[in-house]
C-alpha cells in the first residue's frame, strides 16, 4: 500500500503544526507508523491522498453513525449555507434541537448548546459546583472527558486520594480538586466520599467507558453510584459525549435505566459538525446565565450550519430506532467473528462491546477498568493495528479507543473485515515466535 502522498504531507505538516497534527491521536505515534491523510469519505469507506480505501472503524470517532457523508445531513447543510453561516443571534432550529433532544432524553429538561465535548464537560462541572455550592469533584481513573484542566488530572501515588496533573500546565490547586476512583469500583467512590466529606459537588463518568477501549459498567455500579449521589446531595454526571444517540436513541442512560442530574453530549448531536451540549434538571440548568448566575457563553454556540447538520442526523435516528437494533446485530456479527478467530488460532485475548462500539484488547485478562485494561500489550497491539490497515481496515490507533460501526457496515463489508481481522492476528502471531 503506497502512502508516498501522506508521508509528504505529514513531513510538511510538522513544521506547521505541532507534531503535524491538530489532536494527537492522530498522529499514529502510538502504533508505530505515520498517519494517512484522508481526502474524502463516503459510507463505510474512506479515501486517502494516495488513493487507498479503507473501512472505516473510527467514524471520526463516533459521530458517523449513518456513516460518512450522508445524503440527507449534507442536504440539510448546504441547504442552510444558503442562508448565511452564523448570525450570533438566536434561531428557529436551536429551539427545535433542543426540543428534540428533551423528547429522545428525559432526564434532560433543559440544555445548553456548546462546541465541543471539552466545553460541555467543563461548563457541566462549573454548574454543579455553582449548585452545590462545593469544589471538590471525583472522576474514574482512565475515563476522558475533554482536555479541560479539572480532568487532565491522574491518580495520585500510595494513600492519597487527590490527583496529580496529567500534563504539564495544570496547576497543582487545580488537580487538588478532582479526586480519582476506580471504574465499577463503589468501595473506591465511598472511601473518597468518606474522606471528604461534605466536599464533592459532582460524580462525573462515562456510563460505558470508551476512553480506555470500551469498558462496560458491572451490573449494579452505575446503580450504586446513583444512589450515592442522591444520598450525599452529589450532582451525578453523566459524560455521554460518546454513549449518547450511539449505544441507544436514549444514550447509556437508557440502557441501564439510571437518571443522571446532568448530561453531557458532544460527537453524534454534531452530525459530523463541531458541537456538544451540557443538560439536565431544570432547577440546576436554571442557573445558567442569563437566567441564573452560573457564567457561560459562546460566540459559534447554536452555529445554524452545525445545528442543521445535528437535527438532521437525530431526527433520522429518532424516526428509525430500529437502526440500534440492526446495529447490535451487525456489531455482534464482528464480536462472534472475531472470537472464532481467535479460537481457530489459540488466542485468548479480550473483546469488550457494548452496541456499536468495540474494543479488542491484547490481554488474557478480563478488561473491567484502567489498571486491567493497561495490561494489555500495546506492542502487539501496533501490529495488529498496521497489519489491519494493509488490509484495509482503518482503526483507532490506540489500544485504549473503541471502535465504532455504522449502519453502513454491511455484512459483506463485516465479513472481509473478520478476514483481515485473521490475517492480522496471524502476523502478530508470526511476530511473537
Ligand atoms: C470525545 C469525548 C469528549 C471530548 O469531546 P471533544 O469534542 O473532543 O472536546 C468528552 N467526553 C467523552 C466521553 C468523549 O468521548
Amino acid at each position: 500500500m503506497k502512502s508516498t502522498k501522506s508521508n509528504k504531507l505529514f513531513l510538511k505538516a510538522k513544521k506547521f503544526i505541532p507534531g503535524g497534527v491538530n489532536s494527537p491521536v492522530r498522529a499514529f505515534k502510538s502504533v508505530g507508523t505515520t498517519p494517512r491523510f484522508i481526502e474524502h469519505a463516503k459510507g463505510a469507506y474512506l479515501w486517502d491522498v494516495d488513493g487507498n480505501k479503507y473501512i472505516d472503524y473510527i467514524g471520526s470517532w463516533g459521530p458517523m453513525i449513518l456513516g460518512h457523508s450522508h445524503p440527507s445531513i449534507l442536504k440539510a447543510i448546504n441547504k442552510k449555507a444558503k442562508h448565511g453561516t452564523s448570525f450570533g443571534a438566536p434561531t428557529e432550529l436551536e429551539v427545535k434541537i433542543a426540543e428534540l433532544i428533551t423528547k429522545m432524553v428525559p432526564s434532560i429538561e433543559m440544555l445548553r448548546m456548546v462546541n465541543s465535548g471539552t466545553e460541555a464537560t467543563m461548563s457541566a462541572i462549573r454548574l454543579a459546583r455553582a449548585y452545590t455550592g462545593k469544589d471538590k469533584i471525583i472522576k474514574f481513573d482512565g475515563c476522558y472527558h475533554g482536555h479541560a484542566d479539572s480532568f487532565l488530572i491522574k491518580a495520585g501515588s500510595g494513600a492519597a486520594t487527590f490527583g496529580t496533573p496529567d500534563s504539564p500546565g495544570v496547576t497543582k490547586s487545580t488537580a487538588a480538586d478532582t479526586l480519582n476512583a476506580t471504574f465499577n469500583n463503589i468501595d473506591s467512590v465511598n472511601k473518597i466520599i468518606n474522606d471528604h466529606k461534605f466536599e464533592i459537588a459532582a460524580i462525573i463518568v462515562e456510563p460505558v467507558v470508551g476512553n480506555m477501549g470500551c469498558i462496560p459498567p458491572k451490573p449494579g455500579f452505575l446503580e450504586a453510584l446513583r444512589a450515592i449521589c442522591t444520598k450525599q446531595k452529589i450532582i451525578l454526571i453523566f459524560d455521554e459525549v460518546m454513549t449518547g444517540f450511539r449505544v441507544s436513541a436514549e444514550g447509556a442512560q437508557e440502557l441501564y435505566g439510571i437518571k443522571p442530574d446532568l448530561t453531557t453530549l458532544g460527537k453524534i448531536i454534531g452530525g459530523g459538525l463541531p458541537v456538544g451540549a451540557y443538560g439536565g434538571r431544570r432547577e440546576i440548568m436554571k442557573l445558567v446565565a442569563p437566567n441564573g448566575p452560573m457564567y457561560q457563553a459562546g460566540t459559534l454556540s447554536g452555529n445554524p450550519l452545525a445545528m442543521a447538520a445535528g437535527f438532521e442526523m437525530l431526527s433520522i435516528l429518532n424516526k428509525n430506532k430500529s437502526i440500534y437494533k440492526h446495529l447490535e446485530q451487525s456489531s455482534k456479527q464482528i464480536e462472534e467473528g472475531f472470537k472464532d478467530n481467535f479460537k481457530k488460532l489459540n488466542l485468548n485475548f479480550v473483546i469488550n462491546r457494548v452496541g456499536s462500539m468495540f474494543t479488542l484488547f491484547f490481554t488474557n485478562n478480563e478488561v473491567t477498568d484502567a489498571d486491567s485494561a493497561r495490561m494489555s500489550d500495546t506492542n502487539l497491539f501496533g501490529i495488529y493495528f498496521r497489519a489491519m490497515l494493509e488490509n484495509g481496515i482503518y482503526l483507532p490507533p490506540s489500544q485504549y479507543e473503541a471502535a465504532f460501526v455504522s449502519t453502513e457496515h454491511t455484512e459483506i463489508l463485516i465479513d472481509k473485515t473478520i478476514r483481515a481481522n485473521f490475517k492480522s492476528l496471524k502476523a502478530v502471531l508470526h511476530a511473537t515466535k
